[in-house]
């Protein structure tokens, strides 16, 4: 007999990894685990514990402690304590600690990774190969990111306690990229495993305390939904960091709101995995099995969606289905399976149930000859799943489902591809396969995703950036983006007073000096002579009449009258009537916002050069107008006339900032150690909405709304209520400086109003908002419908700095772009 022939008739062996390990691990513990809190074990207050399943056996592993909010607060206590030392414990420090633990993650790995198949149900050949080596990679590189944080984020300090919630489907994974981040800049840590996963968690405290990492540093806390509520609710975290469901994430987003604890949330997605007729097809098929069957298809960035190209879809079916005949469902610890067991019975169901309904629905299934097998082992167990002929708005085509099931569908162009990839409301990852770059990176540029794998899928790493758009979340996890999630700016030192020598234009009409504001930093007003008197060149604050004229709303570059037909009436600080603004209503900003979505897309492919050389021209038709604008900030805030010059120059220079950073606000590409160069892209956030602060309201136009636009977002704005004439005068400025119709709408009214209906609004993609802390927590639990990501500040606070801003205005995308033959 032949060796070919023999392969094809030997019997299948198990080739099972020893779960003895772990066993011995959790026998030292006799089966019970404590709260980690300061280094030390603690029992659970309310005395109440839980089970922890293997979910390929449905054998009990251990009972795990539920810890009550007052437990949370033991651990938020620690980790306040520890935060006055950790914080300033010099970067090389934390660096060796980081660069300690991913020693131990590494020595240990064996038992870590038997230990995680146990307790999740997936197989050894992914937590050996793939979570194991992720988590210590993590370590290694967030350690040089510690070791770098001086010098590579030198306005930048530690933000406090930070309170991390984390799914069950890679648990220790998605612990590392929490802990590691968060300690390596200094901050101290809360965190909440999920209740079906927490013993690797456990293990990692032990390896915590094993290298000497400061008591309160790591607190791990275990517990279901109860415990990270009241992580969520406690009023002495600064930071939560939620990866989840987006239903949980909405919750959070609520209960957050106008605390100004930071947040970021990681949730879920339906990411498209396109194949074009000119792909390679057997490496797709293989794809598709990394992007849909890794992890059981319990991954938030599986490619769950396949959108085939039509000449193609025939041939890639059948090979898939042949290539699922071949997979292998079973005993995780089996080093030879390829799908393990879903988490938990309810999962299962759930699975089940959304499988039932697309096949209630009218699509296709497909399941392999062996699928029946899987319901008679114990444990849980779910074949790899196939849908043909799924309609696009049809439930297994929009809803997560969190399984090893595939919704596949064709397409025939590029156009068609783009629109049925971004027909979700997710916007987490995408694959892209062809063997045309060319293609595939137009695709990955039009796709709404985080991160975009072109013939690849599913990769990882930690230098590389890994988060949402859209109700996917926002904020970053890994690479230099993710930073920013856990530090915040050193406050600016310098405020906006007198400083003599500066203050631009006297009265009597001199030139206008260069403004003293070094604006790379904060926008500053500079400043204004002490002496100064409040004569006038040109409106005086007494003895003029009452302007007749009402300024209109500028919607799609052009004026139009509020819809409601009212008016608000504006005074200057001694009361005197110097003019009428519309009070804009939902409607307005419904046709603001529209127009700014049609603008959106034009204005965000326009190169950086053409959008720089619109911004220096607004800031030359600006300053061609610069005394009638000092004259009107006069009007409106009392200013001083050296004052309100020197805020026209600041503003003007502000405009000439964003335009210097349109074209060098570039991306990176990340050193990630697979084959590929990972370019990380800030693309604009989309229709961004911006509601004004009251404070130097030319300056503020300036500082926020020039950025944005810089960035290439559309926008719409709400201007001061109580000082909107600066921006209704720019209407001629705008329509003189070639900004495209649409790019920039502005809306007046009735402040928290309008922020509420565009808070509200499903098509804005970010909303920044100055107000009051009422307005702030209206804002942010508005905007949790579509999950916006939402920035906000004081009405008269200090306006931030314009890398602040031009972070704000952007969001990263990650393209992974294979190389090698
Ligand atoms: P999944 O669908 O992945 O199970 P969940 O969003 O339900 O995701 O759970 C993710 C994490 O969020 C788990 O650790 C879970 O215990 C926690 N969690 C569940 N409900 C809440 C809540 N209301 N507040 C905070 N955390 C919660």
């Amino acid at each position: 007999m032949k060796v070919a022939e023999l392969t094809k008739t030997l019997a299948y062996g198990a080739a099972p990894e020893a779960a003895k390990p772990a066993l011995d691990w959790i026998a030292e513990h006799e089966g019970k685990f404590q709260l980690f809190i300061n280094n030390e074990w603690k029992n659970p207050s309310g005395k109440e514990w839980f089970d922890s399943i293997n979910p390929a056996t449905g054998k009990k592993l251990g009972s795990v402690a539920q810890a009550t909010p007052a437990d949370v607060n033991a651990a938020v206590k620690a980790a306040r304590k520890a935060f006055a030392g950790w914080s300033k414990t010099p970067g090389h420090i934390r660096a060796r600690y980081l660069y300690a633990i991913a020693r131990q993650i590494q020595k240990h790995s064996r038992l870590f990774a038997v230990l995680e198949t146990m307790d999740n149900g997936k197989p050894i050949r992914e937590t050996r190969d793939i979570d194991i080596p992720l988590v210590a990679r993590h370590f290694y590189h967030h350690a040089g990111w510690a070791q770098l944080m001086d010098r590579e984020l030198p306005d930048h300090q530690s933000l406090g306690v930070v309170g991390q919630i984390i799914p069950w489907n890679f648990p220790l994974l998605m612990l590392s990229w929490k802990i590691a981040p968060a300690i390596a800049m200094g901050n101290t840590v809360v965190l909440k495993p999920a209740e079906f996963t927490s013993l690797t968690a456990l293990l990692f405290a032990e390896i915590c305390a094993s290298v000497g990492l400061p008591p309160g540093v790591v607190n791990i806390i275990t517990g279901d939904g109860r415990t990270g509520a009241a992580l969520v609710e406690h009023s002495d975290v600064d930071k939560i960091a939620f990866t989840g469901s987006t239903d949980v994430g909405r919750i959070i987003r609520k209960a957050t709101a106008g605390t100004q604890k930071k947040l970021s949330l990681e949730l879920g997605g339906k990411s498209p995995f396109i194949v074009f007729d000119d792909a390679d097809l057997d490496s797709a098929v293989e794809g598709v099995v990394d992007a849909i069957w890794f992890n059981q298809g319990q991954v938030c960035c599986a490619g769950s969606r396949l959108l085939v190209q039509e000449g193609v879809a025939d041939k890639m079916i059948k090979k898939l289905r042949a290539r699922m005949e071949k997979l292998r469902v079973g005993d995780p610890l089996d080093k030879a399976v390829d799908i393990g067991a879903i988490v938990a019975p309810v999962q299962l169901k759930q699975i089940a149930a959304l499988v039932k309904q697309g096949a209630d629905e009218g699509a296709t299934m497909w399941q392999p000859s062996w699928a029946a097998e899987c319901s008679k082992r114990e444990g849980c167990f779910y074949p790899p799943t196939l849908f043909t002929n799924v309609a696009p708005a049809s439930t297994i085509a929009q809803v997560e489902i969190f399984g090893p099931v595939l919704a596949a569908m064709t397409f025939r162009t590029p156009e068609e591809a783009v629109k049925l990839a971004n027909n979700t409301r997710y916007g987490l990852a995408a694959s892209i396969w062809s063997e045309d770059i060319n293609l595939a990176l137009d695709l990955a540029t039009q796709v709404k995703a985080g991160t975009v794998w072109i013939n690849s899928t599913n990769q990882f790493d930690a230098a590389s950036g890994f988060g949402g758009y859209r109700e996917s979340g926002f904020g970053r996890e890994g690479g230099r983006e993710g930073l920013f999630e856990y530090v915040k700016r050193i406050p600016s030192t310098h405020k906006l007073e007198p400083s003599p020598g500066h203050g631009g234009r006297q009265d009597g009409g001199e030139k206008r000096t260069s403004a003293n504001a070094k604006t790379l930093g904060a926008a500053r007003l500079p400043a204004q002579k002490a002496s100064e008197k409040r004569t006038s060149a040109g409106l005086s604050l007494s003895g003029m009449p009452p302007i007749d004229r009402t300024a209109k709303m500028f919607i799609g570059g052009k004026q139009a009258r509020p819809d409601g037909g009212l008016s608000l009436t504006i005074t200057s600080p001694d009361k005197k009537i110097i003019g009428e603004v519309g009070a804009g209503n939902r409607k307005d900003i419904r046709n603001a916002v529209e127009a700014a979505r049609a603008a959106a897309n034009g204005w965000a492919k326009s190169t950086a050069h053409n959008r720089a050389q619109i911004l220096y021209y607004l800031a030359e038709n600006l300053a061609a107008r610069g005394d009638e604008f000092a004259q009107r900030i006069r009007q409106q805030t009392g200013a001083t006339l050296a004052n309100a010059n020197a805020e026209v120059e600041a503003a003007i220079e502000q405009l000439f900032t964003a335009a210097a950073w349109a074209d060098k606000y570039d991306g990176r590409i990340h050193g990630v150690p697979q084959r590929n160069v990972t370019l990380a892209m800030p693309e604009p956030m989309g229709v961004l909405a911006i509601v004004m602060p009251d404070e130097h309201p030319l300056l503020a136009l300036a500082a926020l709304a020039a950025p944005a636009l810089a960035m290439g977002n559309a926008l719409v704005i709400v201007p001061s209520p109580q000082h909107p004439l600066s921006a209704t005068d720019l209407y001629q400025v705008l329509e003189t400086s070639d900004v495209p119709h649409g790019t920039v709408n502005i809306v007046t009214g009735q402040r928290d109003e309008l922020a509420k209906t565009l808070s509200e609004h499903d098509d804005v993609d970010a909303i920044w908002y100055a107000g009051s802390t009422d307005g702030q927590a209206a804002v942010q639990k508005a905007s949790a419908a579509n999950m916006k990501r939402t920035w906000v500040m004081a009405a008269n606070g200090p306006l931030p700095d314009v890398d602040e801003v031009l972070r704000e205005a952007t969001q990263v995308k990650n393209i992974w772009v294979p190389y090698g033959a």
